[in-house]
């Protein structure tokens, strides 16, 4: 695999994926099977999942969006129903509100990035069906404080949890607070099966039922459908690396919130970086490692010129892209996560980063303000 040229990458998966031999080998044992569709090697992992998030179902996806979108049709939303969402997530979470003909109705966040239950009080009207919370960047919201909201106002919750596989809310899992959980398996996932994989829980053994047809068209058997449906399974190939590469997940995740903490407590010293809030009782799968620094722009130019590779989550938040400023929307309206969006920095904080690398980071972060 192609060695990358930044002396801090921000790709971890050439180092990932250094030795595929295990994951070859599996693999011709499944090539051998011809259980190509569905089949023994997903249902394994399905259930291997289940036990690893503490759900009682778990039906597999292709992606995450579809998961996503597999949930909100499950919960039956759909035209004339709004949706609240975080306006900072990535474009999958409303694109599959649209996608399930909903409207989706962008809340605010708090400083850790997160929607609360304060901004998502805001937009409720009498229109509101659900909640669609996001676990943005491997961190969570305050689930159970939505969780009581949406109870009290009779909303469903489906939690955006694609980030968010291996993390922890006092020792529950992220996706299993509300009715239905989505998860995906995309290489920037924590759990990442060389392409694309989604996952749906719930506690809910109708709503499971229904996405496990209606993710394979409807089927009940070869020759009957119950009703019509689509095909959004996810594929063998995937379901055995997937199988493979959540036995090591807790150590790699464990990792990588080390190296967040040592993170954390070095850039808090220096002038003009300001380090989002932990909560003790969550634990963050570190999928984005986001801190806001003042003049961004040059900061990350200068990171960039010293050899570190550092992203943007986003830069527009969705209701100021096009199709959000569409729906109504404009500058202004969201005033916490449009600074956070001039201000947000994505560091490099994998696992693979050695003691070296940290401090080459935290030099060049540091180095900013004396150039
Ligand atoms: C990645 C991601 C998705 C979409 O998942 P895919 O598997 O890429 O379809 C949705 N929401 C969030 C928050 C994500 O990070």
């Amino acid at each position: 695999m192609k060695t990358s040229s930044y002396v801090v990458p921000y790709n971890y998966l050439p180092m990932q994926f250094a030795d595929p031999s295990t994951i070859i080998g599996d693999w011709e044992e499944l090539i051998r099977s011809g259980e190509f569709t569905l089949g023994p090697y997903v249902e394994h992992f399905e259930a291997e999942f289940a036990k690893f998030v503490g759900a009682d179902y778990c039906v597999s996806t292709n992606n995450g969006t579809d998961a996503l979108l597999l949930a909100l049709k499950a919960l039956n939303i759909g035209r004339g129903d709004e949706v609240i969402t975080p306006c900072n997530s990535f474009y999958a979470t409303t694109g599959a509100i649209v996608a399930a003909g909903a409207t989706p109705v962008f809340c605010d966040v708090d400083s850790r990035y997160q929607a609360s239950v304060e901004t998502i009080e805001k937009k409720l009207s009498s229109r509101t069906r659900a909640v669609l919370p996001v676990h943005w960047g491997g961190a969570s919201p305050h689930m159970p404080e939505i969780i009581e909201l949406a109870g009290s106002e009779g909303l469903s919750v489906i939690e955006d949890a694609c980030m968010a596989i291996g993390g922890s809310i006092e020792n529950q899992h992220p996706g299993t607070f509300g009715d239905i959980g989505a998860f995906s398996m995309h290489p920037l996932k924590s759990l990442n099966v060389m392409g694309d994989g989604g996952m749906v829980t719930t506690n809910n053994s109708d709503l499971a039922a229904w996405m496990k047809k209606y993710r394979n068209h409807g089927m009940v058997d070869r020759d009957t459908i119950e009703f019509w449906g689509v095909n959004m399974r996810l594929q063998p190939l995937q379901a055995v690396v997937a199988s493979r590469m959540i036995l090591d997940l807790p150590s790699r995740l464990h990792k990588r919130r080390e190296i967040q903490k040592t993170l954390d407590s070095r850039l808090a010293e220096l002038p003009g970086v300001t380090i989002p809030r932990r909560v003790p009782s969550h634990k963050e799968t570190v999928s984005l490692y986001m801190i806001l620094a003042e003049r961004r722009d040059q900061l990350l130019k200068h990171l960039s010129e010293h050899g570190v590779e550092a992203k943007i989550h986003y830069p527009i938040p969705l209701h100021l892209q096009k199709p959000g400023l569409a729906l109504g929307y404009s500058a202004g309206d969201m005033v916490v996560a449009e600074s956070q969006a001039n201000a947000l920095v994505t560091l490099p904080a994998h696992e693979y980063l050695n003691g070296e690398q940290i401090n080459h980071l935290v030099s060049a972060v540091g180095s900013f303000r004396e150039g």
